[in-house]
Parts: C-alpha cells; sequence; structure tokens
C-alpha cells in the first residue's frame, strides 16, 4: 500500500532528522565537478539542525558543506563514484561535532546520480560522543582520469530524467533509517520502507496489515512506554529502544515517533536508526582501551623492575629508600640495610661466559626474596651489587638477615664453579642522616668485608 506523493511529502516536513538531497552537475571544464552538486530538496529539520537555510545550503558545494567527509582518505572508496552511476544499497556513516552537537550523517542514494544526506542529532544520547568522534569515518574524493570519463557519461543520462517528482516516496522507501506508518489506534503497519524490511527480516506481505505485536517487533513492555510518552509529550525522539526482528534477533535503535494529521487519518509515524554498528564500534573501542590499560599496567611495572632478577630498577629502590627513611624519621622507626656484592663475579663471567653470569645474579636475587619479609625491600643496584632495605629493623636483625642469606649463597650457589659462589655484605642501622651519607656507609661495610677477604658480613 503506498500514499499519494503529498503524504509522502508531509512525512518529510515532519522528520525529525534532517534530509537532503542532492544531484550531481557535470560540468567539463572544472576540475572538482565531481564534488559540484546541485540541492533539490531539503528538509526543515536539515536547516535548523545545519544552522543554514536553503539559499545557503545551494550556494555551497559538498566539500564546504560537509568537510572533511570528501577531502579525506577512509574506507568508503567508490562510495561516490557507485552512487554516480545506479543508486548504492551501502550507506556510509560520519560523526562530526557541529557548534558543540553530535551529529550523526547518513550518506545514500535514493536514485542513481543523487546523493541523499540524513542528519541526526545525536547529542543527547549517553553514549561516549567523543570515541565515536575518534573513529569518524568518511569518503574519499578521488578519480583516475580515465574512469571519470566513463563515470560522467553514465551520469548524465540519469540526470537528464525528471526527479524530483520521484524524490519524496524514495525518500521514504529508501531511506537508510527504518520507517513505518501506523494507524494511531490498533498500531497497525499501513507502510514500511526497504531498511525495514531488510533489517527485520520480513517480506511486505507479512507486514502490511498487521500490528506490532502481532508480529513480535515490540515487546508488550516497550509498547506501553511508547503509548504513555506520546500520551505526555505527543512525539518521542531518539529514544534508546529494541526491535525484534523475524529471527528473534534483538536490533538496537533509536526510536522517534510523530503523530500525523493526513486529511481525516490520524497516523503515527515511527522513524528508527540502528545502532548496531555503533554499538559494535564502541565494544571494539572498549577493548581497544582495555588493551591500552593493560599495556600501561605492564610499562609502568617495566619501568620500576630491573628485567634479568624481576627485583625494584636502581632509581626505584633509591626512591623506596627515601620513602623509608622519611618514614623511619617520622615515626621514629628503625631502619636497616644491606649492601651486597657477589664476590669474584668477574672471574665468573670469565670462566663460563656472560650468560652463565646472568644465571647467578637471577639465582643470587631468588636466595635474596626467599629471606625477605612482605615489607622488606630489594633491588639491584648495580652490575653484581643489590640494596636491600629492612623497614622496622635494628643492625642486630639485619645482621641475622644478612647472615642467613650468605649461608645459603654459599651452600646453594652456582655448582660448576670450584670455588662456588659467595658474597658480601655491608649491613648499616640508619642515623638519622641524609640517604646518600647513609648509602656511603653501607658502601664502606661493604668494602670492608671485601678487604678482610669476602664471603663476610661487615657492620
Ligand atoms: P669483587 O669480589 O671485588 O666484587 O670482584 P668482582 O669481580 O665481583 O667485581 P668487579 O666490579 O671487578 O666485576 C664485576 C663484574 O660484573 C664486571 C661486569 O662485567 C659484571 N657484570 C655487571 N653486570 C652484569 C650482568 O648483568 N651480567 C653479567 N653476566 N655480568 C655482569
Ligand atoms: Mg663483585
Ligand atoms: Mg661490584
Amino acid at each position: 500500500m503506498h500514499f499519494p506523493l503529498d503524504f509522502y511529502q508531509a512525512v518529510l516536513e515532519n522528520l525529525n532528522h534532517g534530509l537532503a538531497f542532492f544531484r550531481f552537475i557535470i560540468d567539463w571544464d572544472r576540475e572538482d565537478r565531481a564534488k559540484n552538486a546541485e540541492l533539490v530538496m531539503v528538509n526543515p529539520a536539515f536547516t535548523k539542525l545545519t544552522g543554514l537555510d536553503k539559499e545557503e545550503i545551494m550556494d555551497r558545494m559538498l566539500p564546504e558543506l560537509f568537510p572533511g567527509v570528501f577531502d579525506s582518505r577512509f574506507d568508503g572508496q567508490g562510495f561516490l563514484e557507485n552512487i554516480l552511476l545506479e543508486s548504492n544499497k551501502e550507506r556510509l556513516e560520519y560523526y562530526a561535532k557541529e557548534s558543540g552537537k553530535w551529529l550523526l550523517l547518513v550518506f545514500f542514494s535514493p536514485l542513481p546520480g543523487i546523493l541523499g544526506v540524513a542528519l541526526h542529532d545525536i547529542s543527547e544520547l549517553e553514549t561516549t560522543r567523543e570515541e565515536i568522534g575518534k573513529s569518524s569515518k568518511g569518503i574519499p574524493f578521488e578519480l583516475e582520469q580515465q574512469e571519470e570519463k566513463k563515470l560522467f557519461m553514465g551520469l548524465s543520462q540519469a540526470i537528464s530524467r525528471n526527479l524530483s517528482q520521484e524524490i519524496f516516496s524514495h525518500a521514504f522507501c529508501l531511506n537508510p533509517t527504518l520507517m513505518s506508518i501506523t494507524a494511531f489506534d490498533e498500531s497497525i503497519y499501513l507502510d514500511v520502507n526497504e531498511s525495514f524490511l531488510n533489517t527485520l527480516g520480513f517480506s511486505r506481505d507479512e507486514v502490511i496489515g498487521h500490528s506490532c505485536s502481532e508480529l513480535g517487533i515490540l515487546s508488550i513492555s516497550q509498547k506501553k512506554e511508547i503509548q504513555e510518552m506520546l500520551l505526555k509529550k505527543g512525539k518521542i525522539r531518539n529514544w534508546e529502544s529494541k526491535f525484534i526482528a523475524k529471527a528473534g534477533e534483538e536490533v538496537p535503535g533509536l526510536l522517534s515517533v510523530d503523530l500525523i494529521q493526513l486529511r481525516d487519518k490520524k497516523l503515527l509515524l515511527m522513524v528508527f536508526h540502528d545502532i548496531t554498528e555503533r554499538i559494535r564500534m564502541k565494544e571494539e573501542l572498549e577493548e581497544k582501551n582495555q588493551q591500552l590499560r593493560e599495556l600501561n599496567r605492564i610499562l609502568q611495572v617495566q619501568a620500576i623492575t630491573d628485567s634479568l632478577t624481576g627485583l625494584y630498577n636502581h632509581r626505584q629502590v633509591l626512591e623506596k629508600l627515601q620513602l623509608e627513611i622519611a618514614r623511619a624519621n617520622r615515626y621514629q622507626q628503625e631502619l636497616t640495610i644491606m649492601m651486597l656484592d657477589i664476590d669474584h663475579f668477574k672471574s665468573i663471567n670469565d670462566e663460563f661466559g656472560h650468560q652463565v653470569g646472568d644465571v647467578v645474579l637471577v639465582e643470587v636475587a631468588q636466595i635474596i626474596k626467599r629471606n625477605l619479609r612482605n615489607i622488606d625491600i630489594a633491588g639491584r643496584y648495580g652490575g653484581e651489587e643489590f640494596l636491600i632495605i629492612l623497614p622496622q629493623t635494628n643492625l642486630n636483625n639485619g645482621r641475622q638477615v644478612g647472615e642467613r642469606i650468605r649461608r645459603q649463597v654459599e651452600i646453594e650457589g652456582f655448582e660448576d664453579s670450584k670455588e662456588g659462589i659467595t658474597v658480601s655484605i655491608g649491613i648499616s642501622q640508619h642515623q638519622g642522616e641524609e640517604m646518600v651519607d647513609y648509602i656511603e656507609r653501607a658502601d664502606q661495610l661493604l668494602y670492608r668485608a671485601k678487604r678482610k677477604g669476602r664471603n663476610r658480613i661487615e657492620c
């Protein structure tokens, strides 16, 4: 069942989303002739959303009206070329921020040579608009010289027809947005467009003459809500809801409903913008963000960790010591540190190779870790030198920990070496001095241990 033309005109006038149609003009002398298009129709919502009146829209070329869309390289390659020759079932979505408003632009082609643009104001949606903005899509517009000829010959035939009559009914039939007209009282479908049928998987015969509850397109609770909203406000704008397709799957979208008076009939115009793709994009972005957060976390760990031993690195262990010194000063707590250095490490490297040296470093680090409490801190201070921080520990207890480590290294340390592995340790308790002086004191004690024959502790 199709309505007379004036009905579709009434639909366009009443639509809450903007609609404009452009016809391409051929001007063989112009470099950018393909971008040159003439406005054939525009509805009130379009002028309202863009803030441009009809004359201003007519005066501008497409790239001016939709900056970025026709200039940049996007993945919609070929979109415009196709619609110049034959109407294209594809549609192209583009998000833009325009004087504080978030707009969804949908480009489509109701007829060969005709470009339709639907404009939706999505500013009030709670979706992450900034993120959508980042992944905007548009279309490139660059043609090879030879292909251009073919293209424009086809086009000239297409536009020689008188199109304006057809456009109104096509605006409804081929609008990429799902549209339906129902009788106001019984919500019986009187007409639906192609997108409605394609998206929901019904044939025209299955829909026309039946009600949406009968077809299960809207749940009973959704239908009730719609009726209540209509009673209260007389119209519905971009309500996030779901249609249920014939096969049972849910189609998320934004529903707008208007009451239209056509002669003696009261009708409901339902306009539903499918946002499946947008939701998918959002999920994809969320997944990417999650990966980024994970990557960040890994990078943060890496920034403070020595990659060979897994202990804190030089910078981090010093930062920790600074904190522990401040804490010890503030709360009058005991604090002890150990400076530990592997004995004759150079000869291990020389005798067995650098890689074996690395294994020894890891083994010593593990022995250190095993012998510490949770609150103790260990870091790789230099090549084969470790700094160990023992908060709330006096010299005597610190020496016991040090002795345990020294003995375990001596016993467990690398079996292949004739002399085995040993470490020397300098231990000192904090006496209120600055960090540099404190480390220097522990260092001196370490060298005393070395001088006195190694494999021993000095404090
Ligand atoms: P001392 O008993 O006096 O400490 O003698 P040493 O040989 O252990 O001391 P020295 O400072 O002469 O040598 C340290 C060696 O540690 C030299 C350097 O090549 C080696 N080294 C430093 N970092 C690494 C590393 O990451 N892996 C390996 N395998 N060797 C390292
Ligand atoms: Mg050494
Ligand atoms: Mg050393």
